[in-house]
């Protein structure tokens, strides 16, 4: 049986101080007996603060992005070997927002990927068509593609750090959800391409989360599909109370 697991992306919200509150909320928040794995990803500037608050607390923690390098003159960039020395075990890669306001092509995010992989981080892989591309019934054509070009080079092995994010771009801050259907739908293609590129036993074992306005309104239904297991939480993860309302659908 897989675990679900709840992750929220903070995006570029929360300055120091507003993330000290958010996670301490959370942590004071989250049940002992919560079943669900949990993973924050506050931006850079507050990883190693959230980091000291989460010692002790079943919370992990992720990153929104990296550079596949591992140091130099690369102005801006965060390496693997920097994330992991804060304490971060995932990272976001992938992310719309990446692959469209800065131009990420898959063959950036497969390098990434593989390096953090390489490096003992666990790459929380976003795939997921824009809005165009499901009128255009490519929906199935585009996830395959990202899922192919993203994931070459990985091993089976690899694969059980993987998570794949489900994010159907239409969706996301958007306020509309895929219904569970259109959602369950593209969750089980995804699971029959990993298990093609990949084996039977991978695709069993691999999370696929669903993200795009997911809020404690509808998680329950979205995760109760059989082949959600878990949330990638946007909007719905700045605010205390909608997480842990989330991570207790789970
Ligand atoms: C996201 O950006 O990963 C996301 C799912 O955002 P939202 O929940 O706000 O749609």
């Amino acid at each position: 049986m897989r675990k679900k697991v709840i992750a929220g992306n903070w995006k570029m919200n929360k300055d120091l101080h507003q993330s000290q509150k958010l996670v301490s909320d959370i942590i004071n928040g989250l049940g002992k007996d919560t079943k669900a794995d949990v993973i924050v990803c506050p931006p850079f500037t507050s990883l190693y603060e959230v980091s000291s608050l989460l010692k002790g607390t079943q919370i992990k923690l992720g990153a929104q992005n990296m550079y596949y390098e591992e140091s130099g003159a690369y102005t801006g960039e965060v390496s693997t070997d920097m994330l992991k020395s804060v304490g971060c075990e995932y990272v976001i890669l992938g992310h719309s927002e990446r692959r469209v306001i800065f131009n990420e092509p898959d063959e950036l995010i497969n390098k990434k990927i593989k390096v953090a992989l390489a490096k003992g981080l666990k790459p929380i892989f976003c795939i997921g068509e824009l809005l165009e591309q499901r009128e255009n019934g490519e929906t199935m054509q585009v996830v395959s593609r990202q899922v192919e070009k993203g994931l070459e080079g990985v091993s089976s092995e690899q694969m059980k750090n993987v998570i794949i994010a489900y994010e159907p771009v239409w969706a996301i801050g958007t306020g509309k959800t895929a219904t569970p259907q259109q959602a369950q739908e593209v969750h089980s293609f995804i699971r029959e391409l990993v298990a093609k590129k990949f084996s039977a036993s991978v695709a069993e074992n691999l999370i696929i989360q669903y993200g795009g306005s997911v809020k404690p309104e509808n998680s329950n239904v979205l995760l109760s599909q059989k082949d959600i297991d878990g949330a990638l939480v946007g909007g719905a993860c700045l605010k205390a109370d909608s997480f842990l309302g989330i991570i207790a659908s789970a």
